[in-house]
């Protein structure tokens, strides 16, 4: 069932022309090998990705975070390579993904591997090098040399390796359940759905380009019926509505002494809010979201946040299921690339040790691109220390420095004695509900919000 165009691929759909919806859809390896490729990509690149192929459907409040990091000046981050790495995202699983892939959908920029211009420059213990050309070397040089990665870490180019493996077929249903393709399993499934009558289906191939792709994969964030929206009603699904946003199945509560906190500014008489207030541990919190991978952020919610919404946590489910994805050594060591910051709130999103590459010259090692004073310890943060900001219900950030808090009061055109504050101790439950909320809900801040109004309240003992 391949395509003739070879920037597309082809799938074919089994439609009921009765309720004119997609049952089934039947996929080559191809197509599901880009599906397992697009859940490792980090949240930032997911946004990337979507602009660019201006998808009808834009991802929650994702899109307002990334375009926030892209317009904060540079003197908001404590170095200059904070920023590339919020706006360009590595992942560990970068050498897997999409080289051998039909569609060509990662539009990240390759990893560079950097040295200063100080000739053998290095230490007693090695030699360092940077991901960031805008870092400086123990030297004091700027590290704007380019080098290639085999020839520095002296690798020998990989031998030809097969792992292909045979052409499968699978099924998706129009909830991304994904199968493999025995015609006896179709039987059953057409038989459950209650359809008796194949003459009632309608088969219709498709070419998929990347943009076509893309756009599966936003509406995979917030329809039930992936399928059917994409190809055949070509329209956006609506936005989750808030109040099936519910609070998360964490029976641990949050301890009140928690660093990282919220100031919320609402109006006491429609609980709208106008704006929340916050240092540099919140915002750092919510721009590491941009660096975790789909599959990681989705196995959280859903592990502890029961994330219902969407079908991308089925296609996850059945991924991992057939192809074992959790299982594999990657996962162990950390899902984050060496040196990204891993938020306190989500303790299982952390960072991979760092690798000393031995060399004939000596070790090779990699410093902290977020470390202003040279280091190869792992440094917190992106954002400079004592920092505030001012952040709207669907994150938008901007430096406090930016903005008069005066026009922000006038602007909401609200009388003073009608607004309230409020200040949340962000811990696991409330980190989770934001990163759900960033995915599929454009009002980040209320259901925050709401994840205390619904609590009923506590009495003390
Ligand atoms: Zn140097």
């Amino acid at each position: 069932m391949a395509s003739e165009d070879p920037t597309k691929v082809s799938i074919k759909l089994l439609i009921d022309q009765e309720s004119n919806k997609v049952i089934i859809a039947e996929a080559g390896s191809d197509i599901v090998d880009i599906l397992r490729s697009l859940l490792k990509f980090p949240l930032g690149n997911i946004v990337r990705l979507i602009g660019k192929h201006q998808c009808l459907q834009r991802a929650g409040c994702l899109n307002n975070l990334y375009n926030s990091v892209e317009n904060l000046s540079l003197t908001s981050f404590r170095t200059d390579a904070c920023k590339s790495m919020l706006l360009n995202p590595r992942s560990i699983y970068e050498d897997e993904y999409s080289k051998k892939l039909k569609l060509y959908m990662d539009f990240s920029e390759p990893t560079g591997y950097f040295l200063c211009r100080t000739y053998l420059c290095s230490t007693k213990t090695g030699r360092w090098f940077s991901h960031y050309e805008t870092s400086r070397c123990s030297c004091g040089k700027l590290m704007n040399n380019p080098t290639d990665k085999d020839e520095l870490l002296h690798i020998k180019s990989n031998a030809y390796k097969d792992e292909s493996e045979g052409e499968s077929m699978f099924f998706i249903t129009d909830d991304l359940r994904v199968m493999h393709g025995l015609p006896g399993d179709l039987m059953n499934i057409l038989l459950n759905l209650g359809i008796n009558n194949v003459c009632q289906i309608e088969e219709k191939v498709v070419d998929i380009s990347s943009n076509e792709m893309s756009n599966l994969l936003s509406h995979s964030l917030f329809s039930k019926t992936t399928l059917t929206d994409v190809f055949l009603r070509k329209q956006s699904t609506m936005f989750v509505q808030q109040s099936m946003l519910v609070a998360p199945n964490v029976k641990e509560r949050t301890e009140k002494d928690s660093k990282t906190r919220l100031k919320i500014m609402l109006r006491k008489s429609d609980r709208k809010i106008l704006c929340g207030e916050a240092n540099e541990d919140f915002v750092d919190l919510l721009f590491s979201f941009l660096t975790i991978p789909l599959e990681s952020a989705l196995q959280l919610l859903g592990d502890k946040g029961n994330f219902t919404v969407g079908s991308i946590s089925n296609l996850l489910k059945d991924l991992d299921t057939i192809f074992s994805i959790t299982k594999q050594n990657s996962y162990l060591n950390g899902i984050l690339p060496p040196f990204y910051s891993c938020p306190i709130e989500l303790s299982s999103i952390c960072s991979q040790p760092t690798k000393l590459f031995q060399t004939p010259y000596g070790y090779l090692k990699e410093l902290d691109p977020k470390s202003p004073i040279l280091d190869n310890t792992n440094s917190r943060g992106y954002i400079k220390k004592k920092s505030l900001f001012v952040i709207t219900d669907d994150l938008v950030v901007k430096s406090l420095s930016s903005v008069s808090s005066f026009s922000l009061l006038k602007e909401t055109g609200t009388p003073l004695c009608d607004v309230e504050q409020q200040v949340i101790s962000i811990g696991e439950v409330e980190a989770l509900v934001l990163l759900r909320a960033c995915i599929c809900s454009s009002s980040a801040l209320s259901a925050l919000l709401n994840l205390y109004v619904k609590q009923p309240k506590q009495e003390p003992q």
